[in-house]
């Protein structure tokens, strides 16, 4: 299945990674989705790779719109010029508007809130929620563990074979867009075969 997207949100860390390659890679992803006219949706911090992102979006001409809950707003730093800012009262709401917001979704390294946002958007096309694209962004390796964790719930029997196509992993910003054409078909039994 291949698509254009009018939109992807980003799920990134609220810092850099200790290694320049987690920057660049970022930036070049977010200077072709704004040559793309791809929108950005993201959780609307300026700190990190989220407020990388976001920046050389907009320095491009592209449109951003952030989500962010209240109360993070002052410890991720608001970002103060975005397209659009959307602020919620919870977590919970700001992931449903990013996944509401968002035709597909790209992980580029990050902490526990970017495996947290990870892995609800892929349990709930697991449980047949969704099918939007979800994208890997494996930059130098660093998502080498997550995989491997995917593939441990599949041989020690905890999830089905085809979870492994709930996501496609790409080793570079441009290898995104070829992931978009070609995106895997999830068996049905990834959600039915343990009911
Ligand atoms: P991190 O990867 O830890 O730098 O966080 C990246 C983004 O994920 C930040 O905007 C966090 O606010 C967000 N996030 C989402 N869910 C969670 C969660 N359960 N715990 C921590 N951060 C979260």
């Amino acid at each position: 299945m291949s698509f254009t997207p009018k939109s992807l949100c980003i799920f990134c860390g609220s810092r850099n990674g200790n290694d320049p390659a987690f920057v660049e890679e970022a930036k070049k992803l977010a200077r072709a989705m704004a040559e793309k006219g791809i929108e950005l949706v993201y959780g609307g911090g300026s700190i990190g790779i989220m407020g990388v992102v976001a920046q050389e979006v907009l320095d491009h001409g592209g449109r951003v719109t952030g989500v962010i809950p209240e109360f993070l707003q002052k410890h991720e730093v608001g970002h103060s010029n975005l397209s659009e800012l959307i602020i919620t009262d919870s977590m919970h709401n700001r992931k449903r508007t990013m996944f509401e917001r968002s035709d597909g979704f790209i992980v580029l390294p990050g902490g526990l809130g970017t495996l947290d946002e990870t892995f609800e958007i892929m349990t709930w096309k697991q449980l047949r929620l969704h099918d939007k694209p979800i994208i890997i962004l494996d930059t130098k390796d660093y998502w080498k563990p997550f995989q491997d964790l995917v593939e441990a719930t599949i041989s020690s029997g905890f999830a089905h074979d085809s979870a492994r196509n709930l996501f496609s992993v790409a080793k570079d910003a441009n290898a995104v867009f070829d992931c978009l054409k070609d995106i895997p078909q999830v068996d049905e039994k990834v959600f039915t075969s343990h009911l």
